[in-house]
């Protein structure tokens, strides 16, 4: 096999971290590719993880020492499909690769990155922290080397002069060729974003999505009180389903009709470890259903006893974010209560925003494979082959045996 085949390309995240050990020690040859400077996807943002509280990064992190032991598996970030031909079993790829522009390590990094005078922020804490044009992802990330944002570096080459060689500001990008046996597809998604004036987004600052949220108890671990934008935070309302099952109207446009599935756990789980370490703020969740399917029903229950305070609001009528004498207030009718109007004043806001489908077009586009209902990849069949594509596979534990077979004889 020449150094540019590999019996696997691998595209994602966690998932994909995941399939390139389950099929790096299988003995298969396995390429991962991910767009971003660094790999693990949406989980190292998670705060702590539904069930067992361990937090994103670790998880990641834990992974990724794996994936580095195996001489049979190379990991290439910053780095998207951009052709793809061929079949099973004979795939052309091509990747295009974005400039790392800090080649190596250095003694004097942390200085570099210190005396770059471009400050921004940090995406990666929904802009709750700030960053410089040259900075780590977030700490432990892999690869370990900090990256350079040329969206907003002005290329004054300050960082350069101090590391040396270890960057190189006039690097570009390469398009490399790779044939591969079979490709596994685990792109993800993203956040829905809020629009503005959305229950308040971006108009009051004191409304964050759930995302935006996470990354708040993150920062603010350690501490015993919850502190948003130099304020204390005392109450908090939740508001489920928001860019979920939404209701099409003169207003909306663009609708998602699907339910994301995630968000009803996320939360619930989010409140019951917030009564554990704030146990003094008051939690109100206005919800249109609460879907905590099988176990994680008791996790709803528990909530409720510890204190949080539910509001079924009616499908077709959301509640209202506005603000009262500076004071943030939530208000909705209770279908529990036949429809009494309740009204609520909180510090925080958070909208439990769904997710959508990332770059899928993009990806469905070059692969050749088709995208469902809600823009998300079609599977072949949603009950009996719920993880393969009409035109590649998509293979779990048992059907990798079967992937041996294909890639190999
Ligand atoms: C607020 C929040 C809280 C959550 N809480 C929990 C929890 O408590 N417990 C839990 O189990 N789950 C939780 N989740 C869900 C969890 O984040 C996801 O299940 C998990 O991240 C999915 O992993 P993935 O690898 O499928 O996709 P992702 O994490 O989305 O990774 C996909 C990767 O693919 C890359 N990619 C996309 N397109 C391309 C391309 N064309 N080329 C190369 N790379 C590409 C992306 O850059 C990304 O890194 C939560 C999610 C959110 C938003
Ligand atoms: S070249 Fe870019 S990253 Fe380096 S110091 Fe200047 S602005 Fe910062």
């Amino acid at each position: 096999m020449s150094e540019n085949s590999y019996d696997v390309l691998v595209i994602g995240g966690i998932a994909g971290i995941e399939s390139a050990l389950t099929l790096a020690d299988m003995g298969f040859k396995v390429l991962l590719v991910e767009k971003e400077q660094s790999i693990g996807g949406r989980t190292a943002l998670i705060w702590r993880t539904h069930p067992d509280g361990r937090k994103g990064v670790d998880i990641v992190r834990e992974l990724v020492n794996e994936l580095k032991k195996r001489d049979n598996a190379i990991i290439l970030t910053k780095s998207e499909i951009w052709h793809v031909e061929g079949f099973v079993g004979n795939f052309k790829v091509k990747v295009r690769v974005e400039p790392s522009y800090v080649l190596k390590n250095h003694p004097r990094m942390k200085e570099a990155i210190e005396i770059c005078p471009i400050t921004v922020p940090d995406e990666f804490n929904y802009g709750l922290t700030t960053r410089k044009a040259i900075y780590y992802p977030y700490e432990g990330a892999y690869p370990e080397l900090p990256d350079i944002d040329m969206r907003v570096c002005k290329l004054c080459g300050d960082c350069a002069k101090i590391v040396d060689d270890a960057i190189n500001l006039a690097q570009k990008p390469m398009l490399h060729e790779f044939e591969v046996g079979a490709i596994i597809v685990t792109t993800g998604f993203k956040p829905y974003e809020p629009k503005p004036g959305e229950f308040g987004y971006k108009e009051y600052k004191n409304v964050i999505t759930l995302p935006m949220f996470d990354r708040l108890l993150d920062l603010s671990e350690g501490g015993n009180k919850l502190i948003y934008e130099g304020e204390e935070v005392n109450s908090i309302a939740f508001n489920y389903c928001v860019g979920s099952r939404q209701v099409k109207n003169d207003s909306n446009d663009k609708v998602n009709e699907y339910c994301s599935r995630y968000c009803c756990n996320a939360t619930i789980y989010r409140a019951s470890e917030l009564k554990k370490k704030y146990p003094h703020i008051k939690q109100y969740h206005f919800y249109r259903d609460i879907r905590t399917y099988g176990v994680n029903e008791l996790l709803y229950l528990k909530a409720g006893e510890e204190g949080a305070v539910f509001v079924k609001y009616p499908d077709d009528e959301p509640p209202r974010v506005y603000k009262e004498n500076s004071k943030l207030v939530i208000e909705s009718k209770d279908v529990v209560l036949g429809g009494d109007k309740i009204k609520d004043l909180v510090d925080l806001v958070v909208l439990v925003t769904g997710i959508e489908p990332y770059n899928s077009k993009k990806i469905s586009d070059i692969l050749g494979i088709s995208a469902g209902k809600g823009g998300f990849l079609q599977e072949a069949h949603p009950k009996l082959r719920p993880v393969e594509t009409l035109k590649m596979v998509f293979l779990s534990r048992v059907q990798l045996k079967h992937l041996e077979l294909l890639v190999r004889h």
